[in-house]
């Protein structure tokens, strides 16, 4: 590196952020430079690390002029060398601002070598490259990259990496990068190195780096085309025993997307670590995911039967990205779900073909009426493809997930499987090695299919979620049945008005036996206008509608049905969504009766009509395991709220209380025959069959302590005692953290006890205190939080206590507003540690309109208390000036 006259330029500090910019989807413009290659160096220190880097870099002639200055973004970095083309640049020759580095004149194409020192020692934040204990890594997803060097930081610049790292022997033994390792050697002062290629062009948000003192569970994948991978899981050497699940999932990964979509994976060798700091769930760097370890640590004595699935889900969504965000990636971040969306869906459609029923279906439908619908209802709504971001770690959510996914369920339901595989290996070929827009994953769907999707498009565009009015007919003369479905969507920021969308809906016909009256019992209709009739001829009786089987579509149903024909619809649908969707639907009709006879202080009186069809499926033997544990489930309470205009938590949770004490009371002989059925002793195997069975046997156990007599406490505690897996005991303690009894803080210490050494159980610890309905839970999580276990940078734990205590629907909206003043307190601190952790928080104050006036008065005042703090974040910014005022002030 040649000498420099910059001794050392440390970025200005960031104005702070009273008034960020909003950067809008229609100012998109291509990169003015391309970097075709990028080499680092890094040498690692405890106490600062030197990041080198050469850059090779193309002026985009068409696009950009000569005059056209080179910008790389940088955060917090201090700049020590700037050289081009082998000659140092002065200081007139470039700007250095908070957020960038700016060279004004450059030739057509250059070489520029970097020089800067960035603190991972001292990065909170968990963005760019940083420190998890004794390890060092990185998360550059979305924009971490420009807080490890300066780089044109956006994803259609897209650069062959060589990257080699530097360290200690002793403290950092392993060192990986993205692609294949190609030199190692040893240095001076007990230093090693080690030099990793990435054969494949990238964006560098997919850039990763590990160092540290790990150990690697080793293994092998044969691709269908005969090549092998080396497969290797890292982790912390006492986690050596963790990761079998974890690797045996992978396998299952890889065999399942060469079978299903024909994609093979490409690299020799595949590697995962898992860390314990980490903002996400897992990161998919080419060739070297970066996970939060509770994703991929796991025994049955230290994991439950949900930990099980989600590593399963999750290692497998990592795995997907390869192809879907790896080797076709987004143009720009407004096109995220192109890669989340789509991974989301790919991730869906493989737990179906594990679990092979309806409950998968089920746990998506669930997850996005708890949280999409709320989301699509509130201040934060925006499409898929957002319009505009002022933060876009913001717009990691729950619409470009979930709903992205769902609108990619309904485009393979309207084209029909082959044409849909089709038009995936379309997409797959066309834009392999490319930064593309959601248009170009839609025109490879429409070319194969040959049809025009751009009314589809508006799923994409338009925000809020459908709701579709229902009207039938029946004539018998011409026996002609008549749907007339008419849909809306109601205003959402930025967007007072809606045009009609293509919504696929399956629907089927029963008779009066039960039995399905359509040829292939379902039968997909297309809605395209806002009023629209369809006629089924050849009905020869009046039949009973089953209405958006298999949740074809993610929109609201204001459903016909009287009770008693949801009630036929819960014993007789042979679809299984539909048959668990109507119970849903009359529980919640129950449900909002009750509370407006509680909030009239009548008694409660339990509806006949919705107790015998629960207590039928009860006694129902043929019904599946895993179907009739969710139809007990009452629906949950973000999905009570949807309902509501003006929500009582109070209210909503007597109600619950009072309908599964009554389950209890009227069913106890069964519930205890079912535990009894579903108890078993033998050695803990995971599986969907007996994860289904523990998951109903332990719903059992918490009904019949609603009652927590002699007996029912006798049972809970000989399951304490003999439970051989993490999913038991766990569940005794969650049912005992709501019963105040001399047992309850026996077992919780017990638990500590034994599983003090094991940091991701005794997050589970946290969160069963967390969300316990007794009275005192805000001054219990208050003094967890000076527990030795607990954490405030370690976004896990703060989850796990704070997050959980901020969706407890009793403790958290308790009349006097302390704890939403505990929330806005934390949030606070959490702003000046990690941005991104505080902003999560603020999920539980976004829905704050939808409660009680009282409530609302409350929560707005810890929200303008937060507004009014100077030096926010402006991922806190945008978040809370949206909730406020609908808007963030610029927009
Ligand atoms: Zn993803």
């Amino acid at each position: 590196m040649t000498n420099t006259t910059i001794k050392s330029m440390v970025q200005p500090k960031a104005e702070h952020h009273n008034q960020p910019k909003t950067i809008y989807l229609k100012d998109y413009q291509p990169p003015h430079y391309w970097v075709d290659s990028v080499d680092l160096i890094f040498d690692l220190f405890e106490d600062y690390t030197e990041v080198r880097s050469t850059l090779c870099v193309r002026r985009n002639t068409g696009i950009a002029q000569e005059q056209t200055p080179f910008i790389l973004q940088g955060e917090e970095l201090e700049l020590r060398a700037l050289v081009l083309n082998g000659k140092t640049l002065d200081l007139e020759n470039f700007d250095l601002t908070a957020e960038a580095l700016i060279i004004h004149t450059v030739p057509e194409t250059f070489t520029l070598e970097i020089t800067c020192i960035t603190h991972p020692e001292k990065n909170t934040a968990l963005s760019g490259l940083y420190r998890s204990k004794a390890l060092f890594c990185t998360q550059c997803e979305a924009e971490g990259f420009r807080r490890i060097t300066f780089f044109p930081d956006r994803p259609d610049v897209m650069a062959k990496f060589t990257t080699t790292i530097i360290a200690d022997t002793n403290l950092y033994p392993v060192l990986l990068s993205n692609g294949n390792p190609i030199e190692q050697g040893l240095l001076i002062n007990n230093r090693h190195w080690v030099k990793w290629e990435d054969p494949f062009k990238k964006p560098c948000y997919l850039f990763a780096l590990v160092a540290g003192h790990l150990i690697a569970l080793e293994d092998h994948f044969v691709t269908r085309s005969g090549r092998l991978i080396a497969l290797k899981i890292f982790v912390e050497w006492e986690n050596q025993d963790k990761c079998a699940h974890a690797m045996t999932a992978l396998k299952k990964a890889m065999k399942w997307d060469e079978e299903t979509y024909g994609r093979e994976y490409d690299l020799d060798i595949y590697m995962i670590v898992a860390v314990n700091d980490f903002n996400m769930g897992a990161m998919e760097n080419k060739g070297l995911n970066i996970f939060n370890a509770k994703y991929i640590l796991a025994r049955p004595e230290t994991a439950t039967d949900t930990d099980f699935q989600h590593i399963d889900l999750v290692v497998g969504h990592e795995y997907f990205h390869n192809w879907s965000g790896n080797r076709v990636t987004c143009r720009d971040w407004f096109q995220l779900s192109l890669k989340e969306g789509l991974t989301v869906f790919r991730e869906h459609h493989f737990m179906d073909d594990i679990t092979q029923s309806a409950v998968s279906l089920i746990e998506h439908a669930m997850g996005l009426r708890s949280h999409q619908f709320a989301e699509d209802a509130g201040p934060m709504a925006h499409p898929v493809r957002p319009e505009s971001y002022v933060e876009i770690n913001n717009f990691y959510t729950s619409t470009v997930y979930e709903k992205g996914a769902e609108v990619i369920k309904m485009l393979k339901t309207l084209l029909g499987t082959d044409t849909f595989r089709k038009g995936m290996d379309l997409y797959f070929e066309r834009f392999d090695g490319q930064a593309v827009t959601i248009e170009d994953f839609v025109a490879c769907h429409e070319f194969v299919s040959k049809r025009d999707l751009t009314q589809f498009k508006l799923w994409y565009s338009q925000a809020g979620t459908p709701e579709i009015e229902v009207n039938e007919e029946y004539h018998p003369k011409t026996q002609t049945y008549t749907l007339q479905l008419k849909q809306s969507c109601p205003p959402t920021p930025h967007q007072p008005k809606k045009n009609p969308m293509l919504i696929p809906i399956a629907v089927g016909l029963l008779n009066a036996q039960g039995e399905d009256l359509l040829e292939n019992k379902t039968q997909i209709l297309n809605l395209t206008e806002t009023e629209q009739s369809f006629n089924f001829p050849s009905i020869t009786e009046k039949p009973m509608l089953s209405l958006l089987r298999g949740f074809s579509a993610p929109v609201k149903i204001k459903s016909p049905l009287s009770n008693e024909q949801l009630a036929f619809l819960l014993a007789h649908d042979s679809d299984d969504f539909n048959r668990w969707d109507a119970g849903q639907m009359l529980s919640i009709r129950i449900i909002l009766e009750l509370i407006e006879d509680w909030q009239k202080s009548k008694p409660l009186k339990i509806n006949n009509l919705w107790w015998k069809a629960h207590q039928s499926l009860l006694e129902d033997k043929r019904l599946n395991t895993a179907l009739k544990a969710e139809i007990l489930m009452l629906p949950s309470s973000p999905y009570v709220i949807e309902f509501l205009d003006s929500a009582d938590p109070d209210a909503i949770f007597a109600v619950k209380k009072f309908l599964r004490k009554e389950i209890s009371r009227r069913a106890k002989k069964h519930l205890l025959q079912l535990y009894q059925d579903n108890h078993n002793t033998e050695r803990y195997c995971y599986s969907t069959e007996t994860a289904a069975k523990r998951f109903l046997k332990n719903l059992c156990l918490s009904y019949l302590m609603e009652y927590p007599d002699k007996n029912h406490m006798a049972l809970c505690l000989k399951q304490w005692k003999t439970a051989n897996n993490m999913t038991d005991s766990l569940a005794v303690l969650g049912i005992l953290a709501d019963v105040d009894c001399p047992e309850r803080e026996k077992i919780l210490e017990e638990f500590y006890n034994r599983w003090q050494h094991d940091v991701l159980i005794i997050n589970k610890w946290f969160r069963v205190q967390a969300s316990s309905a007794l009275p005192n839970t805000l001054e219990c999580v208050q003094k967890l939080m000076q527990h030795p276990a607990f954490d405030i940078n370690n976004p896990n734990t703060v989850y796990a206590l704070i997050g959980t205590f901020s969706h407890n629907l009793v403790c958290f909206h308790e009349k006097s507003g302390k704890g939403y003043r505990f929330l806005a307190d934390i949030i606070l601190q959490l702003d000046t540690i990690n941005p991104q952790v505080a902003a999560r928080m603020m999920t539980a104050f976004t829905h704050w309109r939808k409660f009680d006036k009282d409530r609302q008065a409350k929560m707005r005042s810890e929200l303008e208390r937060i507004q009014k703090t100077a030096k926010l974040s402006t991922d806190v910014y945008e978040i809370v000036n949206k909730c406020l005022f609908g808007t963030s002030p610029q927009t």
